[in-house]
């Protein structure tokens, strides 16, 4: 699925925005999300550490947090950004998190820290994914809806 020009930029330069946000007094490693709903909302996400190292949560999943919060479950696209100047991509968690809320051909858009990139094209070194992609033979709701032998017969 492609995005139209404009949703695609503007994700991008919300998820830019989203990461100056970002609260990473530990790791310095500041990252940015902008996930776009069905209904046409973009919700800004960005990882919020915690000095119970434990309490953080990525910038990924703060923003589909965020939005189902706020009602939203059905998403088009996320796009992701740092600071360092490759297409960075979700970590183990966000990958199932975003699995659980979106189709597996949504596309994750992996935005380097120095977009639009010189001499990279109209694509300005944006790497596009795909949530099933970026988690293949995965495990999602449906997975548990799957007929199952009696409990008692694994023992
Ligand atoms: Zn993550």
């Amino acid at each position: 699925m492609s995005l139209p020009i404009e949703s695609r930029e503007e994700l991008i330069q919300t998820a830019i925005k989203a990461k100056s946000y970002a609260y990473a007094p530990y790791s310095k490693f500041r990252v940015g999300a902008a996930l776009l709903c069905a209904d046409g909302t973009v919700i800004k996400g960005c990882n919020v550490e915690n000095a119970s190292y434990g309490g953080a949560i990525c910038a990924e999943r703060t923003a589909i947090v965020k939005a189902v919060s706020e009602g939203k479950k059905d998403f088009i696209a996320i796009a992701v950004t740092t600071d360092v100047p490759a297409t960075l991509s979700p970590c183990g968690i966000c990958r199932q998190v975003l699995r659980e809320f979106c189709h597996l051909d949504t596309p994750v858009l992996l935005v380097p820290a120095d977009y639009p990139q010189e001499g990279a094209g109209e694509e300005g070194g944006v790497r596009v994914e795909t949530v099933g992609g970026l988690l293949p033979l995965s495990f999602g709701p449906e997975d548990l809806e799957q007929p199952r032998l009696p409990a008692d017969l694994g023992k």
